[in-house]
């Protein structure tokens, strides 16, 4: 069976190296996903040097969603039901957003203005890019 995550199309990649990629989402704005590039399917299956990078990566990348974006909480998920290949969500979230006090893997109940700019989006991914490699 194809996995999308080994075989992606029309990623939008902020920096990736022999481990793991960052790609911007573009279902919510801010939202990004840390994907790694070989398949395994539980986060139990990176040894504990591969463990340590994507927490202090997932921790780096929390500190600047909050700087840039300035939301009023961020959302980390490992699900991985519909693609089992491990992919951690990272996402700002805003009070009175579509899915809020849900999850956003809930049903919509509202609409909502995300009140971040192009600017901030650019902010972000820059700072972001710059985490590569720290
Ligand atoms: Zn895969």
């Amino acid at each position: 069976m194809s996995c999308p995550l080994c075989n992606p199309s029309n990623e939008n990649i902020i920096f990736q190296n022999d481990f793991l990629r960052v790609v911007l989402v573009d279902e919510i704005p801010g939202y990004i996903r840390i994907i790694t590039q070989k398949h395994i399917k539980e986060f139990s299956d990176l040894n504990d040097e591969e463990t340590a990078k994507i927490m202090l990566l997932l921790k780096q990348i929390e500190k600047v969603m909050i700087k840039t974006l300035n939301p009023d909480k961020i959302n980390i998920a490992m699900l991985g039901n519909m693609v089992p290949h491990l992919h951690i969500h990272i996402i700002p979230r805003f009070i009175n957003d579509p899915w809020w006090p849900g999850a956003t893997f809930c049903t919509k109940i509202r609409d909502f203005n995300y009140p971040v700019t192009e600017e901030q989006i650019k902010n972000l991914t820059t700072a972001v890019k710059e985490l590569n490699g720290k």
